[in-house]
């Protein structure tokens, strides 16, 4: 069989740099992944494809071996691709974990599959965690059946073809082959009388809304996981999990980066030379805080533990105020004097009375 082309396989040009392969890369696998195709043949094709293309193109030695020899020129390096979805997913496990928001080791090959879902939240929900409603359309096990898919009294039977694996394995050259058994379709059983609320699939659509703790100090695109709440699996096999990517708002007050907070503070020359207390802004309230006579303009100060929880660590981010020196553009002629005779006494050069300056202007257009 002849190989394709890795670059043609991404769609990416011969001298796409690392990040251009990384996003062609990602593109293609959240469109062919197995969870989003079950049972199609050719995605999973192009999955595999996809990844083994990711894996030479990505390593820099790899790729310069792959684009001096080609597909010969790796045959010697010892890569051969591979196997499965599985080894894929072992391999890559990291970079799925990025691409996806969680975790795509798959456990129990029956088990339901997991539900993406989204959540928006206020600045102040993140900051301080609170219980949200989700709500989900999700397949949960029939109540009647038990998610058995049986007629309750009746038993499902354990397919005689797979032995309730739902897989059968073929030998084929050097490859073991791995597809759905053709007598139960996958579900590892039989059914002989069927649930009459289910009509034997096991399951029913269900709305539901769950609550959603959600830890203080969650991020941006952090994703958590509702173990249980994504599909119900087939003839009773585990469901899947919930995973609720959420999206917090920013506040005009702080900049952030993970637990640390960031705010401005406007200040004048006068403050700064003079020293002055101003009022800081903190994710509850407000406090207040010295600036130091003859503190520079580009003095960032720190209050430690004053930023949000964070999640990976323990204890709390610090909070950054930057100073952000005011600089007038319209002045009381008083003010004006008062610079003058400042400017004077340091000695420094200064333009003409600004008003001079407009009628002149205005004069001359
Ligand atoms: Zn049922
Ligand atoms: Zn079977």
């Amino acid at each position: 069989m002849d190989k394709k082309d890795y670059y043609e396989v991404l769609g990416v040009s011969r001298d796409a740099n690392e990040q251009e392969i990384k996003k062609a890369y990602r593109r293609l696998a959240v469109k062919y992944h197995p969870d989003r195709n079950p049972d199609d043949k050719e995605a999973e094709d192009r999955f595999k494809e996809a990844a083994e293309a990711y894996e030479v193109l990505s390593d820099t030695e790899k790729r310069r071996i792959y684009d001096q020899y080609g597909h010969d020129g790796l045959k010697g390096s010892g890569f051969s691709g591979f196997g499965g979805v599985d080894d894929i997913f072992s391999h890559f496990g990291d970079i799925f974990g990025d691409l996806f928001g969680f975790s795509s080791r798959r456990r129990d090959p029956r088990r339901g599959r997991d539900l993406p879902t989204e959540l928006d939240l206020t600045f102040e929900e993140a900051a301080k965690g609170t219980v949200k409603e989700v709500e989900v359309r999700r397949r949960a096990a029939c109540a009647t059946c038990g998610g058995t898919g049986a007629k309750p009294g009746t038993q499902p039977e354990i397919c005689p073809t797979c032995q309730g694996r739902g897989q059968v394995v073929h030998q084929q050259g050097f490859f073991v082959i791995q597809t759905t058994c053709p007598t139960c379709r996958g579900e590892g059983s039989l059914i002989h009388e069927k649930c009459p609320d289910c009509k034997g699939r096991g399951y029913q659509v269900v709305t539901e809304s769950l609550k959603v703790t959600i830890p203080a100090g969650i991020d941006d695109g952090m994703t958590l996981r509702v173990a249980g709440k994504g599909e119900a699996g087939p003839a009773g096999a585990s469901p899947g999990d919930l995973y609720v990517t959420c999206h917090v708002a920013s506040d005009d007050r702080f900049e952030r980066d993970g637990a640390d907070l960031l705010t401005r503070v406007d200040v004048t020359y006068a403050q700064l030379v003079l020293g002055t207390e101003v009022e800081i802004p903190l994710v509850e309230g407000t406090m207040s805080m010295e600036i130091p006579a003859g503190t520079p303009v580009d003095h960032t100060f720190v209050l430690k533990g004053k930023g949000l929880p964070n999640l990976s660590r323990r204890g709390q981010g610090n909070l950054y105020v930057r100073l952000n020196l005011e600089i007038p553009t319209k002045i009381t002629s008083a003010q004006e004097e008062l610079l003058r005779a400042l400017a004077k006494e340091e000695g420094a050069e200064i333009s003409a009375s600004r008003r001079f300056f407009k009628k002149f202007k205005k004069r001359k257009s």
